[in-house]
């Protein structure tokens, strides 16, 4: 994936939903990664962003973003599918003690109020954990 430092091309849409204050977050858009921080790619987040990247190239990239900003539930099975394959690589490439705290770390964001509090930290957990 190309990496840009800037904005995506629909950050107004981004930020008319969600309250980015205190994040540094990263947007994969196409093919291409937004990485508007210039903050450190580690490989486990680019799989979670390849992954995205992935979903996109199937529904198209400008459908999947507007149905991912406008539906709960959708969101929260695209980033589902993201955590799993970041966990994935964290269980094939990080000694344990990384391998669990990234765990604790993506079971935080995806029960936040980013993915519209769906599900509470120990079930994101289960549901990231079992990938297969
Ligand atoms: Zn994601």
């Amino acid at each position: 994936m190309e990496i840009r430092q800037e904005f995506p091309p629909n950050i107004r849409d981004i930020m008319n939903k969600f309250d980015l204050y205190g994040f540094n977050p990263v947007f994969t858009y196409g093919d291409i990664l937004y990485n508007p921080s210039g903050g450190e790619i580690s490989p486990d987040l680019m799989a979670h962003e390849e992954t995205h990247a992935r979903q996109q190239s199937v529904y198209g990239v400008g459908d999947w973003w507007t149905r991912y900003l406008k539906d709960d539930t959708f969101r929260m099975t695209q980033e589902l599918e993201a955590y799993r394959e970041q966990y994935k690589h964290a269980v094939e490439n990080y000694p344990r003690a990384v391998r669990r705290h990234l765990l604790d770390t993506v079971a935080s964001n995806l029960s936040s109020k980013l993915y519209g509090k769906i599900v509470k930290k120990k079930q994101a957990k289960e549901l990231i954990e079992h990938y297969e």
